[in-house]
């Protein structure tokens, strides 16, 4: 496949200003990675935080995107298991050390030398990039390059969290109703749970999405439920949603904040948290939630509902998703 001197890119040069439309070489994969060109590239949440300086690591200049779908052009020396024109994708996870504690026991989504995609690696608001070949995942085929691009992270990271809310489950809510809560909210309708939605208050747009995806129940985040929850995940990054969804959970019940940033978590009584009831964070993915998420998303099956831009709109893409106008997820086309 031919390849190209230089590609179009959006460009994070600063934190806190927008990304510049430019041209970067494309670049060469080195031992271990494979140049691919991109089909599709999912917007999340986490490329906010890392335009506006609340994610403080990031290489600069930068290219985000971490929720890549895309075709192998070339195999870089030391590269295994991918065939150019094989088409796969690329989650926020890039690289992680293999030897530590944490990845040997299956948590190399805490390892401390992580490196990740769209952050400390280019990623896919470009028409090329590079990856690790070991950190793909072969994309089921029954999906579009637009729809499968939210699997790789809203997709990932909501079921990292569905998964540790534990098994007995049966009214789960869900608090931010965007990209990933459209997902999980299916995934939870297949397992027979009662999804409960909340989105901003008076949201009616997005409750309808909610129920249109079988929510039983959809109201504002400042409501309480009609029945105390087994469980809740929150999506939106609003700390004063902690107290909200404890209050709203059973004795014993499970509140999982799943956003990589959240803004400061008011004080509140502990009566809130009394009797067992948890909190507790979900970070990064591991390959295995990937394996086990693009293998169940056909069976169930779940449906993405994508709002698509080209690659030079990715300002508009960001700004959209920053005010709640987008229903599903954003997904820019090179
Ligand atoms: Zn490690
Ligand atoms: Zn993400």
């Amino acid at each position: 496949m031919d390849r190209p001197d230089t590609m179009r890119v959006m460009l994070l040069v600063e934190q806190g200003k927008e990304l510049v439309n430019t041209r970067l070489p494309v670049p060469c994969p080195g031992q271990g990675q494979v140049l691919v060109r991109v089909k599709a590239c999912g917007v999340c949440r986490t490329d906010l935080h890392i335009m506006d300086g609340d994610l403080t690591e990031p290489k600069l200049p930068l290219v985000l995107g971490h929720e890549i779908v895309w075709e192998v052009v070339e195999i870089g020396e030391g590269a295994f298991g991918l065939a150019p024109g094989q088409r796969v994708g690329i989650p926020w996870l890039g690289w992680s050390c293999v030897n530590c504690a944490f990845c040997q026991n299956e948590q190399e989504n805490l390892c401390r030398q992580a490196r990740y995609t769209g952050y400390q690696f280019d990623g896919g608001f470009a028409e090329y990039t590079v990856a690790d070949a070991r950190y793909c995942f072969p994309m089921p085929e029954e999906y579009s390059d637009a729809e499968a691009a939210p699997l790789l992270c809203a997709g990932l990271i909501g079921y990292r969290s569905y998964c540790m809310c534990g098994n007995e489950v049966k009214r789960l809510g869900l608090y931010g109703f965007g990209a990933s809560a459209h997902i999980i909210a299916q995934i939870a309708v297949h397992d027979k749970m009662a999804v409960y939605a909340f989105t901003r208050p008076l949201d009616e747009t997005k409750q309808k999405f909610a129920h249109t995806l079988g929510a039983v129940w959809a109201g504002g985040s400042d409501e309480l439920p009609p029945e105390p929850l087994d469980a809740a995940i929150i999506f939106a990054p609003v700390g004063d949603l902690v107290p909200a969804a404890l209050q709203a959970v059973r004795p014993g019940g499970v509140v999982v904040c799943a956003g990589i940033h959240m803004s400061d978590i008011p004080s509140f009584p502990y009566s809130l948290l009394w009797e067992e009831k948890v909190v507790r964070s979900v970070a990064n993915l591991t390959r295995r939630d990937g394996e086990e998420l693009l293998l169940l998303a056909p069976k169930v099956p779940l449906r993405t509902s994508v709002q698509t831009y080209p690659l030079e709109d990715a300002n508009q893409a960001l700004d959209d998703l920053r005010q709640g106008k987008l229903t599903g997820a954003a997904v820019l086309i090179p």
